[in-house]
Order: C-alpha cells, then sequence, then structure tokens
C-alpha cells in the first residue's frame, strides 16, 4: 500500500468566510500553545506536552467551532515543532499573515461526489480526478493568494504486477531536464526565464497580488510539466536508475536559475513514489564520468571540462560510435548501477551483472 496525498481546490467563493474563520481559530489555539508554553518554562522550568496541551484545551471546541480533534492535532503539531527545533517558543501566527491550516481526521468529514463537509459547513471541490483508495487524514490549505485546497491522504493499493517493462538510466541536466537511457527526452521549458519581464514588471509597481500570479503561474507549469514526463516514465520502466547529480553547487554560479527550473529533486521524489505505485524499483545510480565514458567500449574519451559543456555530439575515438551527450550518460548511468548509493539499511552493493529480479526481491524485503 501507497499513501498518496490528492489534492483539490475549493470551488466557492463564499466557502472561503467559514474556512478564514476557521483558520482564525487555529492561529489562536497555536498562539495559546505558545505562551501558556513560555509560561510554564519561565515558572516551573517545564516543557509541556503534547497531552497537557490537550488539557488545557479539552472543552474549547464548541466555541472555537473546531472538532475537538482538531485541537488536538494543532497542539501535538505545536509541541512536535518546538521540540523538533528545540526552541523555547515558535512564532507567532497572525490572523491577516499567516497562511491559513485546518487539520482533520477522516471521522470527522464526510464525502460526496465534489462536496466536502466538515464541522456542518459543506465545501464544494473542483473534482479533477476521483478520490482512490480509502481516506486517512487530510487538511484544508491557504495558498499565498488565498485560494484553499483541500488535501486528503489515501490508502492506495499498489500494482501487482510491474506495468512498464523496460530498465531505464535517467540522466538529469539543464539543457535537457530528463534524458533516458533509450533516447526519449524531456525538455524543460524556461519558465522562469520566460516570466522574468512580467515579474519585474509587477515588483518595480508594487502590485503584490500581480506577483503571486506569476509566481503561481510558473510553480504550476513547472509542476505540470514534471508530473507528466514523471508519470510517463513510471509507466514505461520497471526498474529506474537516476543518476545522482547535486544541485546544490550549481544553485550558487550563473545556472542557478536554470537549475531550480529543472527541479531535479522534485523528479527524483517523483519517479521514487511513482515506480513503488506502479510496482517497479527506482534507486540512485553512479554520476560520475557518465558523460566522458563510451557507452560502447568504455573508453574514457568525451569531451570533458567546461569547453566540452557545448558538445552535444561526439563520436568515440576508439570504437567510432556517434554519441548523444546526454542519451550516452544515461545509458551509462544504466550500465554502471553499481553502488556508491544503492538503497540504504543493508542492501548489499549493486554489481553490473544483478538483474531485475533481485532488484525487486530487495524492495520487497525493505517493504516487509
Ligand atoms: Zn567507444
Amino acid at each position: 500500500m501507497s499513501i498518496l496525498t490528492y489534492r483539490y481546490r475549493i470551488k466557492d467563493a463564499t466557502s472561503g468566510t467559514h474556512l478564514r474563520q476557521m483558520a482564525g481559530a487555529i492561529h489562536d489555539v497555536w498562539n495559546y500553545c505558545k505562551e501558556v508554553s513560555l509560561l510554564a518554562f519561565r515558572r516551573d522550568k517545564t516543557w509541556l506536552t503534547a497531552y497537557d496541551l490537550h488539557k488545557l484545551t479539552a472543552g474549547t471546541s464548541k466555541d472555537l467551532r473546531l472538532s475537538a480533534d482538531t485541537i488536538q492535532q494543532v497542539c501535538t503539531e505545536y509541541a512536535t515543532r518546538r521540540r523538533q527545533c528545540k526552541k523555547i517558543k515558535l512564532t507567532w501566527r497572525s490572523r491577516k499573515r499567516s497562511l491559513g491550516w485546518i487539520p482533520f481526521k477522516a471521522a470527522y468529514i464526510r464525502l460526496e461526489d465534489d462536496t466536502i463537509t466538515y464541522c456542518g459547513h459543506r465545501f464544494r471541490l473542483w473534482l479533477s480526478r476521483p478520490v482512490e483508495g480509502g481516506v486517512k487524514t487530510g487538511s484544508f490549505t491557504q495558498d499565498a493568494r488565498g485560494l484553499w485546497y483541500v488535501n486528503l491522504q489515501c490508502d492506495v493499493a499498489d500494482a501487482a504486477a510491474p506495468v512498464g517493462q523496460l530498465d531505464l538510466g535517467i540522466d538529469l541536466g539543464l539543457t535537457h531536464q530528463i534524458t533516458c537511457s533509450d533516447g526519449v527526452q524531456y525538455s524543460r521549458a524556461n519558465l522562469t526565464r520566460r516570466y522574468e519581464d512580467a515579474l519585474a514588471m509587477a515588483q518595480r509597481a508594487h502590485k503584490r497580488r500581480r506577483v503571486k500570479k506569476v509566481q503561481a503561474t510558473i510553480a504550476n507549469r513547472r509542476s505540470d510539466l514534471t508530473h507528466k514526463a514523471t508519470t510517463a516514465i513510471a509507466r514505461r520502466a520497471q526498474l529506474i536508475i537516476i543518476g545522482d547529480v547535486s544541485s546544490a553547487k550549481l544553485v550558487n554560479t550563473p545556472f542557478a536559475t536554470s537549475t531550480y527550473d529543472a527541479a531535479w529533486h522534485r523528479v527524483r521524489t517523483q519517479l521514487r513514489y511513482k515506480a513503488i505505485k506502479l510496482a517497479g524499483v527506482c534507486v540512485s545510480g553512479r554520476e560520475a564520468f557518465s558523460s566522458v565514458t563510451c557507452s560502447g567500449c568504455g573508453a574514457r574519451c568525451g569531451p570533458r571540462g567546461l569547453s566540452g559543456l557545448g558538445v552535444r555530439t561526439w563520436v568515440c575515438l576508439c570504437c567510432g560510435l556517434m554519441h548523444e551527450r546526454d542519451v550516452n550518460a544515461a545509458r551509462n548511468i544504466l550500465a554502471f548501477r553499481s553502488g556508491r548509493a544503492t538503497p540504504s539499511k543493508g542492501i548489499p552493493v549493486l554489481e553490473g551483472g544483478e538483474d531485475v529480479n533481485t532488484l525487486l526481491n530487495i524492495q520487497e524485503c525493505l517493504r516487509v
């Protein structure tokens, strides 16, 4: 079983009023937790636990017009985050500036077609696709533009047998966002560059709503492109090896904008969970020397260094094969597949000769 989060936009403009009221009450609960925890620390040098906060907030659900479970979840969240961040107090949540967040459990909502009922209020959704599996928990959230969404975390059954048939190596890059070892390439749109004039104009004119809209357009389009590419790959492949290229150094160079557009981390995360859902395997593979090594004979005679970055196609001096730079790198990542970055927790190093069944067995063991 996988747990997937389905996100739907809430339809009615009027429902925003109810959600804003509830979110305001949640900010009050959060601020109360903050004040009372600080008081307890200053007076008695003790840290209030989530259990203490539950007792202190008991019986307030009627006045706050929230379910008791939601109030408990907010208290638990406060105690957990304060402990994780190792701080005496967390940030005050403002009714005006902080974004809304209303957590709930499945028992407190009713979902019928495109309508969700919570605390006596009915909210209609843009049901872009049906909700699969059973809802376990969820939340209402607000984005920077003030739009509301509902996130439903559902138990979804995985496919019984691998849906895809291929073994694919994946090279992540900037010119082509994703290149597969079978030659299929997914290009990224230069979204940040395309919208930079519109963004700069709105920022100079101090039009805050316009700025947020442009930023949301960039984020949505980037997310859409990445989801389409990763779904297509996960459906085709039963074994996916992704190169372990890191974006950490590139974001401090002139390539920073392109690196953010390429969204490598998001591609990796999506391929991993989509592969699990379709009964495939997705692991990281060694990326070093993948672009200078010939995937035909293994000689390291490809274009090197900064001057070689612009070379898109090259011919191997040893065997005479012609290579497209990124496709050659993706083939090498698939061929190397020995593991500097194999899955953790006692997984043996995968040698070049391991077959797909071994990898499938390893994943089965991990799930158990
Ligand atoms: Zn060669």
